[in-house]
């Protein structure tokens, strides 16, 4: 290959590798590749006295599972090809970690850093009533979620303005996910895609022959990383990598430049930094480096692209030193950087799997809203009260009294963040076993990308030959 298709072909043609690989129809390929739909929209807002008149799209993959699922991202630089290949992802992703939605994605061509908040409320409830509107927006069939540029303010404007315009939908507040906690959002949305990223990379670690195929050895514990991106999925990522599992962040790559320290930087202190400065020059500690797309070359164990798409491709692959990388953004490598990266050995997580974190959680979020019931609500308390029967039980019968502290863990009831943990835990772990053992078939499935789009296509393709085509 020696030019770069664009960012959809490259998902397109990482997907037919796997339909090849297991020996897909092409009708059915077909029809699980193309996007069912894609919804372009103008409409004009008044802004500081003057008309500006602003172009968004919702593009829906598939709706073999409905509601189909996906960000709205706020960018100066969306497209309609770029939406396509991010609703494709979504339905793959989707597949792979078992959340029964389809693929959607969004984006509203904007730079979001021009307008004050004001503006982007009137903004985002105008782009709103364009996809309530046109029925790209509802908690049955179309649920948007937090990407770039927009989080949980976005989200609960949205839930408002469909709220007014569809007061006597009962599940209304089930129309996003992402939703700030006390307007109808779940405990550990925020932290999801960054804390997915860490079970991934938790999971890879607990197969010691995965860890060495990947030329490494051990735990996560010490281990080199270098993360791009220091937005929500980069900073909970390398924060729970390295304050939790004791690897170090050896370099963070950032728009302005990348900060270098071997002995490991502290994230909270970088993040903190890039709050008050808007930059990550002049933080003490650390190398700076002016050119920070360089560093993605630098010698390390592990390398986390959490940034935007594109970023490694045919000019830069053959440099890369990391001897895994895991995706934690959509789409960091090109078609063709994937394949020389592949032929020279690297480990690569890819995205569908890595970065599916987000949208599981929003899947708990969105079970929640239709629910109407906080998690954890009816059981805590009985919990709580079996830890304490049992601790008591054990008091009796051995004569001795239970430790306080233990006592105490034991009654434990558990609560909402708790169990949206456990459940994105137990799904990236689940995931990860599905996606190795379809790579342990081996035939064309030769890494881990190919295996995982095979997990999804089978899935995806079952639903077709169950239900038909009409
Ligand atoms: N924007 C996130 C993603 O790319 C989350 C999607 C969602 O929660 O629906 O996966």
């Amino acid at each position: 290959m020696d030019h770069e298709p664009s960012f959809r072909e490259s998902v397109d043609l990482m997907v037919d590798r796997a339909m090849n690989a297991i020996g897909l129809d092409q009708g059915t390929a077909s029809a699980i590749k193309s996007c069912n739909s894609v919804l372009q929209v103008r409409f004009p807002v008044r802004i500081r006295n003057k008309i500006e008149v602003f172009t968004g799209w919702r593009a829906v993959h598939s709706d073999h599972r409905l509601p189909a699922k996906g960000g709205i991202r706020y960018a100066p630089y969306a497209d309609q090809d770029e939406v396509e290949a991010l609703a494709a992802l979504m339905t793959y992703k989707c597949a792979i970690v078992n959340v029964p939605f389809g693929g959607s994605k969004g984006a509203l061509l904007i730079d979001p850093a021009q307008y004050e908040r004001d503006e982007l409320e009137l903004i985002t409830r105008r782009f709103t009533l364009e996809l309530v509107r046109k029925g790209f927006l509802s908690p049955a069939t179309n649920v948007p979620a937090p990407d770039i540029g927009t989080g949980q303010r976005e989200m609960a404007w949205m839930a408002d303005t469909y709220k007014q315009l569809q007061p006597t939908d009962i599940n209304y507040i089930a129309c996003v996910t992402g939703k700030p906690v006390h307007h109808g959002g779940i405990n550990g949305r925020v932290e999801a895609t960054g804390r997915g990223v860490q079970y991934a990379l938790q999971e890879f670690f607990r197969h010691p022959q995965d860890v060495a195929a990947a030329n490494m050895q051990g735990t996560l514990e010490g281990k080199r990383i270098v993360v791009q991106g220091l937005g929500n999925v980069g900073y909970h990522a390398a924060k729970f990598l390295s304050e939790e599992d004791g690897a170090k962040i050896t370099a963070i790559i950032e728009r302005d430049g990348a900060l270098i320290n071997e002995e490991g930087l502290n994230v909270e202190d970088v993040y903190q930094h890039i709050i008050q400065h808007h930059s990550v020059k002049n933080f003490p500690g650390a190398r700076f480096e002016e050119n920070g797309k360089s560093v993605l070359e630098m010698e390390c164990d592990i390398l986390i692209p959490a940034a935007l798409e594109s970023q490694i491709t045919l000019e830069n692959a053959d440099r890369i030193k990391a001897r895994l990388i895991a995706e934690a953004a959509n789409g960091p490598l090109t078609y063709g950087a994937d394949e020389i990266l592949h032929k020279r050995g690297v480990t690569i997580l890819p995205d569908a799997y890595v970065n599916a974190g987000g949208v599981t959680v929003s899947y708990f979020e969105w079970i929640r809203n239709i629910s109407h019931i906080r998690f954890g609500r009816m059981q805590r308390r009985h919990d709580e009260m079996r830890g304490h029967q049992v601790a008591s039980m054990l008091e009796t019968i051995t004569g001795t009294k239970v430790a306080g502290h233990h006592r105490d863990s034991l009654a434990r009831g558990a609560d909402e963040l708790d169990l949206v943990r456990s459940g994105l835990d137990d799904t990236m772990r689940t995931a990860y076993q599905e996606i190795r053992e379809a790579f342990l078939e081996g035939d064309g499935i030769q890494d881990l990308r190919t295996a995982s789009y095979v997990v999804a296509i089978r899935k995806i393709a079952r639903t077709y030959l169950d239900v038909g085509v009409y």
